[in-house]
């Protein structure tokens, strides 16, 4: 069985062979065992109160699952970057709180990640019980993948679930560590709808198929790009990447975001664009503004016109429109970083458009799915339906490059 079957697999990708070995949790027993789960409870929470709590709504599924099944329920995560120390804005007792009020339920909370304390508290539990250890991130152990770390962490378990796949290309101790050590191990219910709703993308995907990609971090972008051209009719580049691409086709942008350190990297990709038959669009014409910041001076350009002084903040409105056309006509789709600098009105015009056609192909049957931190902010905001919403932002793009997860591939080994 396991989560993949044959006719899943993607002949192309190694490691995912190996997924085929991944169990689903409905094939563990679980009934009165001490299951140690991994959960990305990465939040974002000011003073105390959680902003968005998407990521969290996205476990109850699994967790829900274990509590019926009678599990004693141990629950780790990171939250933000501690660096290995204790952090006290990073603490997880306020997502502790949430569960509760999410699941109906008491979620105790421990404030170590291992140690005396926590061995008391997984002894207290009773079947169906549920306890949450405090930052996992905390500790030193946990980036460094330390094997010590890993035996304490594993030690009160039985039984491993994976299911925090926005921490899936991370080799950790909670992500990775522990489940070589834990032989009786699975991936959890939003692991597996991950997995399933991205590999659409890379398995057969119908035509036309098309890529739109913005934001700033062009690093992360580039290899999705390469791996993805030969399944891919479109590209659409827009945000502030789009910049980089508009300077290397020899235009002149003014003051807008340069990625000087990638320009190799884009002179590699232009070739493979050709190669592959793909279909690259990119801005016609830009909002622009001398500062990027609420309330500044701002008018629509031709590209080619940024005059000095001036950066693009947002697509124009005869590119919405081209990229509109394209977007509504495709069968597949895949989108990550925003058209612009949408945390500033009226500069997330060209994002929310993009939401709203994206939505629109969802409508015509289309696949759409949609991956990155602020990509998917736009598009919650936007609410508009679509094929999935991944909580992975780095991880979503690393599966979509046709990269190993350790966190995944780990899950299938050894059993
Ligand atoms: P994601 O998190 O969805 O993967 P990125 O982190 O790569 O996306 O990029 C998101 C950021 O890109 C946003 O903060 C947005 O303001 C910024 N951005 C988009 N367009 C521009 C632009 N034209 N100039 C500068 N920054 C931009
Ligand atoms: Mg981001």
């Amino acid at each position: 069985m396991g989560i993949c079957d044959e006719n899943d697999r993607y002949s192309h990708n190694d490691w995912l062979v190996i997924m085929i070995n991944v169990k689903s949790i409905h094939e563990l027993d679980v009934k009165g065992k001490k299951v140690l789960c991994r959960f990305d409870f990465n939040v974002p929470i000011k003073e105390g109160v959680i902003e968005d709590d998407r990521r969290l709504r996205e476990a109850l599924p699994t967790i829900q699952y274990l509590i019926e099944k009678g599990a004693k329920i141990i629950m780790t995560s990171h939250l933000g970057r501690p660096k290995g120390k204790r952090t006290k804005e990073l603490t997880l007792l306020p997502v502790a709180k949430k569960l509760s009020e999410l699941l109906g339920k008491e979620v105790k909370f421990v404030d170590e990640v291992v140690g005396d304390k926590v061995t008391r508290e997984v002894e207290g539990l009773g079947n169906g019980e549920l306890l949450l250890l405090e930052n996992v991130r905390f500790h030193p152990g946990e980036e460094a993948n330390d094997p010590e770390f890993a035996g304490e962490l594993a030690s009160p378990a039985s039984v491993y679930v994976n299911d925090a796949f926005g921490t899936a290309h991370r080799k950790h101790t909670s992500t990775y560590g522990v489940a070589k050590i834990i032989k009786e191990k699975a991936a959890g219910f939003l692991m597996e709808k991950e997995i399933k709703n991205l590999s659409k993308l890379r398995e057969n995907p119908l035509s036309p198929f098309t890529l739109i990609l913005g934001g700033a971090k062009l690093k992360t972008k580039i290899p999705v790009i390469k791996d993805l051209a030969s399944l891919v009719d479109n590209l659409l580049v827009g945000g502030g990447m789009a910049f980089s691409f508009l300077y290397k086709k020899g235009i002149d942008v003014g003051d807008s975001l340069l990625d000087e350190s990638l320009f190799d990297d884009i002179d590699n990709l232009f070739p493979i664009i050709r190669d592959n038959d793909v279909n690259l669009l990119m801005p016609l014409d830009v909002v622009i503004a001398k500062e990027i910041k609420e309330g500044v001076e701002n008018k629509v350009v031709p590209v080619e016109s940024i005059p000095e002084g001036w950066k693009g903040v947002d697509i124009g409105p005869i590119t919405i429109e081209e990229f509109r056309r394209v977007i509504i006509e495709s069968k597949t789709l895949f989108w990550n970083g925003p058209m612009g600098v949408f945390e500033i009105h009226p500069f997330d015009k060209g994002t929310r458009e993009i939401a709203i056609s994206i939505g629109e192909a969802t409508k015509n049957g289309a696949i759409t799915v949609v991956g990155g931190g602020d990509t998917d902010k736009a598009i919650e905001e936007s609410g508009v339906e679509l094929t999935h919403l991944s909580t992975g932002g780095g991880a979503s793009l690393k599966f979509l490059s046709g990269e190993e997860m350790p966190a995944i591939s780990v899950l299938g080994e050894g059993v």
